[in-house]
């Protein structure tokens, strides 16, 4: 069952109680089987579901209702509180400190997401004021520091690492020794993973925690693991004392109640969630606004919160216009305004957040259309070298080949993109008054 459909199912429970006449002890007892099918059918850990419906069946005691109550918003709120508490740890949630740098390991199976995971929180971190840099001490796999040196030029995070050091300790206890003395205040390691739990993967992870006293460890799990999600968990906490989690891949048709388990099982509270292979795909988690979303129910303050994360910031908007005043256009900036364009996301999740909005309201298809289209030219973007982004004049045949062999795409898609830079440029070279997002966001259509 994919979280939606579990969302879909407790408020289902939920609302059959509209249609009882009395609201009593038997009629609470059905609404909550319903709910407890729905949990388990998405994979959230037994022992924990009944410890959770164990405390809604404590909190409504129906001898003290005074008649005149209403008994099904008090239900109602008891499984909404249950179920954030079922996402919310007791720990406080960490962040990292201004002023000494903090170290931040991040574990998890092979496969799971952490590379990509690693960058994507280095940048939100940047974005946010910090001075972020990387180290790859996964050592075991072949091609990982590639990987994590791609990811880390595309979002201009400097990144420490070797090609020749097998040793992870050595390289990552060199890494943040080099980064702390160049003034990084938020030091990042990405370690190795395996496809399964083995006994070396923990061994090695404990080493790296105790050489580099990290200052929180994040367990980097995939949500579409099921059952398997708290046994895993708590093998990684058995052996690193982790401090926060992040679940990746709930953009998919992930069973994401497995990896709700993963809170119990590390007592740590999810920081954030992966939506997407983008390196934009990634929201800080908000435990309300998630099951408010999961139950259908409107989330005003996450519908501002997104719309507000888009706007420009003054000092980007007056450098912006003041290249637009010299006649540059580069490719660079095309791609930073398609990354506006696709931080806004899809406009239906936008409105189901809002009351009385059903995401049906938006032609699903044509939306979606629009985002690949926005995705595929990013993509392509990607693999130009920095000279190529920051030059605003036409690129020769030989270059357009190569960028298509890149990313694997027929020429003719890196001549579309070309076509539309051309038509943005000369757009651009006409306009004096800046509003770049609103202009490219008919780039989609
Ligand atoms: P690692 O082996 O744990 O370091 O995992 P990687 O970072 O290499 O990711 C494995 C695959 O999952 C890659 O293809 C990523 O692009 C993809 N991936 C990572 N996070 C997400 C996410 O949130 N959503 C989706 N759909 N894919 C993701």
């Amino acid at each position: 069952m994919v979280l939606a459909e579990l969302g879909g199912c407790i408020s289902n429970a939920l609302r059959k109680l509209n249609n009882s006449s009395v609201i009593d002890k038997k009629e609470l007892g059905k609404c909550l089987n319903e709910i407890t099918h729905a949990l388990r059918d998405a994979d959230v850990n037994f022992e924990f579901i009944n410890r959770h419906i164990n405390n809604i069946k404590n909190n409504i005691n129906f001898d003290h209702l005074s008649e005149g109550l209403n008994k099904r918003k008090i239900i109602e709120q008891a499984v909404f509180n249950e179920l954030c508490s079922l996402l919310n740890s007791e720990k406080p949630s960490f962040t990292p400190r201004k002023g000494k740098p903090s170290i931040v390991m991040f574990v998890g199976l092979q496969g799971s997401g952490k590379t990509t995971t690693c960058t994507k929180y280095a940048r939100h971190h940047k974005k946010n004021g910090w001075n972020p840099a990387l180290i790859c001490a996964d050592t075991f796999r072949a091609g990982a520091f590639d990987q994590l040196k791609q990811n880390a030029t595309k979002a201009k995070i400097p990144l420490y690492g070797s090609y020749t050091e097998l040793d992870p300790v050595k390289v990552a206890v060199e890494g943040v020794e080099r980064l702390k003395k160049e003034v990084y205040d938020l030091i990042i390691i990405d370690t190795s993973g395996r496809h399964k739990q083995e006994a070396s993967l923990f061994e090695e992870m404990r080493q790296l925690e105790q050489a580099t006293k990290p200052d929180v460890v994040i367990f980097v799990m995939d949500s579409s693991i099921g059952q398997s999600a708290f046994d895993q968990a708590q093998a990684f906490k058995q052996s690193v004392d982790v401090g926060a989690v992040i679940i990746t891949k709930l953009d998919g048709h992930a069973k994401g109640g497995g990896a709700l388990s993963a809170v119990a099982a590390t007592d740590s509270p999810v920081i954030f969630i992966g939506t997407g292979e983008h390196m934009d795909d990634f929201e800080e988690f908000n435990t309300q606004s998630f099951v408010l979303r999961l139950l259908g129910m409107s989330d005003l303050p996450g519908f501002m919160k997104k719309i507000n994360g888009v706007v420009i910031s003054k000092d980007e908007k007056s450098k912006q216009a003041q290249d637009l005043s010299k006649g540059k256009f580069t490719f660079r900036m095309m791609y930073e305004q398609l990354q506006n364009i696709l931080n806004m996301g899809p406009m239906s999740p936008l409105l189901s957040m809002l009351p009385g909005f059903k995401s049906d309201f938006m032609p699903k298809t044509k939306e979606k259309d629009a985002q690949a289209k926005i995705k595929r030219y990013m993509t392509i973007l990607d693999s130009m070298t920095n000279k190529e982004l920051d030059c605003k004049k036409d690129m020769c045949k030989s270059r357009i080949m190569r960028v298509a062999r890149g990313v694997g795409l027929q020429v003719k898609e890196v001549t579309k993109l070309l076509e539309e830079y051309k038509r943005l440029a000369k757009m651009f070279s006409k306009v004096k008054t800046l509003n770049t997002p609103h202009m490219l966001k008919r780039m989609g259509g």
